[in-house]
């Protein structure tokens, strides 16, 4: 697994955009993309964040400097994002704190979930939570491995909900997705926790690659409506748009 040294932060970009994806679609919002990932989605569009040498390394006070600076008004959400920000999740920890406790707005991470633990030390300093589900024809990891990423990717989210973090689910399908596969995620997930406990539950097609028909992103939607009636189909908005 990739490390880094805990009194430094390796960062992809920050950057200011609107947020693309999920129930805060539309939003203004700042990205902290931070560098690493060891996971290997086969429709991965932040590749070049994957190492974690890519982008820069700063100190701790560079960070929140050049966090200062990249902030625009009426910004409505700071995004830790990736690479996968559990990586690196000592940084997440401390920026995350800095910017809910001395900046005052709201903290907000989109993680694969492969790490309950360390998720449960980033919780405290994030207030809203988006919970990937990872179906297995993303290929993120390999077969052996799967059961043990859904096992954390459930906990992680009934720790969220358990901590009155707003929080909600998203799964990337394409069309090779199995109806079989989301069935029985669908059901695991609602034998977990109460359709009344998430603010969402987003069926997010995948862009470019082997993308789903709209016949198939029904048929999602068909699953998961019995267990939750506000689930919804939603594309990524900042590639309509060509926001970055
Ligand atoms: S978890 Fe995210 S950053 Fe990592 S490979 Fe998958 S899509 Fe890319």
């Amino acid at each position: 697994m990739q490390q880094m040294a805990s009194n430094n932060v390796q960062i992809s970009e920050i950057f200011t955009s609107i947020e693309g994806e999920g129930i805060l679609c539309g939003t203004k919002t700042m990205f902290i993309r931070l560098a690493g990932c060891h996971l290997k989605c086969r429709w991965c569009d932040t590749e070049y964040a994957l190492p974690l040498n890519s982008g820069n390394n700063y100190s701790f006070d560079e960070a929140k400097r050049l966090i200062i600076k990249c902030l625009q008004h009426y910004t409505y959400k700071v995004n830790f994002t990736g690479g996968e920000p559990l990586i690196q999740y000592e940084a997440v920890v401390k920026l995350a704190k800095f910017i809910k406790q001395d900046i005052g707005i709201k903290t907000y991470i989109e993680s694969a979930c492969f790490d309950s633990d360390r998720f449960a030390k980033v919780l405290p300093y994030i207030d809203i939570c988006k919970i990937e589900f990872k179906m297995s024809d993303s290929k993120v990891v390999s077969a052996r491995d799967y059961k043990n990423l859904l096992i954390n990717e459930l906990k992680c989210l009934q720790m969220a909900i358990e901590n009155h973090k707003v929080t909600y689910i998203k799964v990337v399908v394409t069309n090779s997705t199995e109806i079989k596969e989301v069935r029985d995620l669908v059901k695991n997930i609602f034998g977990f926790i109460g359709n009344t406990e998430i603010a969402g539950f987003v069926i997010q097609p995948s862009y470019k690659i082997d993308e789903p028909t709209i016949e198939r992103l029904l048929e999602f939607y068909d699953i998961i409506y019995p267990f939750y009636q506000e689930v919804r189909i939603i594309p990524q908005l900042h590639k309509i748009i060509g926001a970055r």
